[in-house]
C-alpha cells in the first residue's frame, strides 16, 4: 500500500497544482477589469468611416442616419391615419408627384418625388416592388404604369419591403383588384394584423412569408429575397438582374434604411443596432458584384434626380450604374452610422456602471 501511495503522490500533486492554476485564472477573469475606453474617439472613428464612404453619392443616407436626430421609442399606437379618415388631409399633390420613367429595358419607376415603387417586367407578367401611400398609389403606381404602357392586370407578384404606410399603402387595393401573390417578411405580416387601425385600407391578406434566399421567379426573371431585419423586424431586401440596352446589370435593393427601431435605451437599443448592422453586412455580401443600389426612398438612392438625368444619357453611362465599389460603400455608410449610435448607448452603460 505505501508503495502505491508513493507512486500516486507525484501525479496527484501535479493535478492539484494544475487545478490551482486554472482556479487562479478563473478568479482573475471573473473580476471586473476596468478597461479604459475612449468612447469619443471610437464614435468619431465610426462617423468618419461613414462620412468617407458616403462621398457625394450617399449624402442623403449619411444625413439621415448619422446627422439628423433619431426618433427613438416604440410606436405602439393603433390609430387610423388622418389621410385615411379624411382624404382631404393628404399632402398636396405637388409635394409628391413625379413622372414615371422607363429606367431599364425591363424595369420601370412608378414612384413619386420621395418614395419609390418599381415594376420589373417579364414575359409572364410584372413583379411590382412597393406601393407608396394609400392616397397616391392609384395615381403614381397604377397611373404611372398605364402612362408607360404597362397593364396593372399583369402584376403577378407584389413585394412589400416593409410594413410602413409609405410602402404598403396601395397593397390591399392592388391585391383586391388584380390578385397578385403578395410577399412580405413574417414579423411585418404580424404587425399588419396587430394594428388593424394603423393599416386601415392598406392591409393585404396574409400570403407569402419571405425567407432568406427565397427566389421569386416569373418568366425569365428571378428576384432573390434577403431577410434584413432592422428598420422593421420583417424588412426584406432584394438582388436581381435587369437589362440595359440588352446587357445584364446586377441590382441591390435595400428595403429599409433609417433607424426606426427602439434605439433610445441601451436595452434593447444596443441589440437592435446589432441586428441592423448584421443585416447591412448580410446584404452587402449578397450584393457583391451589384453595380446599382436602389432603395425605396429617393433620399437614399437619388432615384428622382437620376430619372431626370436619363433623358440626357445619350451613349454615356447609365445614371443609376455607380459600379460595384460604390454599391458596397452604401453599406459602409449605414453600418458606420449605426455603429456610432450603438457606441453612444454602450457609453451610457459604461458610465452608469463606473461613474
Ligand atoms: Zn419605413
Amino acid at each position: 500500500m505505501p508503495i502505491i501511495s508513493r507512486y500516486l503522490l507525484l501525479p496527484a500533486l501535479v493535478l492539484v497544482f494544475l487545478a490551482s492554476i486554472s482556479l487562479t485564472a478563473d478568479t482573475v477573469l471573473a473580476q471586473p477589469r476596468p478597461v479604459k475606453r475612449n468612447f469619443d474617439t471610437e464614435i468619431q472613428a465610426a462617423l468618419e468611416s461613414a462620412k468617407s464612404a458616403a462621398g457625394f453619392e450617399f449624402l442623403g443616407t449619411l444625413a439621415r442616419n448619422c446627422l439628423l436626430p433619431q426618433s427613438g421609442g416604440e410606436d405602439s399606437r393603433d390609430n387610423v391615419p388622418e389621410y385615411v379618415t379624411n382624404p382631404a388631409k393628404a399632402p398636396a399633390r405637388d409635394s409628391w408627384y413625379a413622372e414615371p420613367a422607363k429606367v431599364y429595358d425591363n424595369f420601370y419607376f412608378v414612384g413619386g418625388k420621395i418614395h419609390s415603387s418599381w415594376a420589373l417586367t417579364t414575359k409572364e407578367g410584372i413583379i411590382l416592388i412597393d406601393t407608396i401611400y394609400p392616397y397616391n398609389s392609384e395615381e403614381l403606381v397604377l397611373g404611372g404604369m398605364k402612362k408607360l404602357g404597362l397593364d396593372p392586370k399583369d402584376i403577378k407578384y407584389l413585394l412589400v419591403s416593409h410594413a410602413h404606410n409609405d410602402h404598403i399603402g396601395g397593397a390591399e387595393m392592388i391585391q383586391k383588384r388584380y390578385g397578385p401573390r403578395v410577399v412580405m417578411g413574417g414579423p411585418d405580416w404580424d404587425m399588419v394584423e396587430k394594428f388593424p387601425n394603423r393599416y386601415k385600407s392598406m392591409a393585404p391578406k396574409r400570403d407569402i412569408v419571405a425567407t432568406d434566399g427565397m427566389k421569386i421567379t416569373l418568366g425569365e426573371s428571378t428576384v432573390t429575397i434577403w431577410l434584413t431585419p432592422g428598420h422593421t423586424p420583417g424588412t426584406i431586401s432584394y438582388t436581381f438582374t435587369v437589362l440595359d440596352r440588352g446587357k445584364p446589370v446586377n441590382m441591390a435593393y435595400s428595403g429599409g434604411t433609417a433607424f426606426n427601431f427602439v434605439n433610445n435605451t441601451p436595452d434593447p437599443g444596443i441589440g437592435n443596432f446589432q441586428i441592423y448592422i448584421d443585416s447591412q453586412r448580410h446584404l452587402a455580401a449578397k450584393a457583391a458584384g451589384a453595380t446599382v443600389l436602389l432603395s425605396n426612398h429617393s433620399e437614399f438612392d437619388n432615384a428622382y434626380n437620376k430619372n431626370r438625368m436619363l433623358a440626357g444619357r445619350g451613349n454615356g453611362a447609365h445614371p443609376y450604374d455607380i459600379g460595384a465599389e460604390w454599391v458596397q460603400r452604401y453599406f459602409k455608410v449605414t453600418e458606420g452610422c449605426a455603429r456610432a449610435a450603438q457606441l453612444r448607448l454602450e457609453q451610457k452603460v459604461f458610465e452608469t456602471a463606473m461613474p
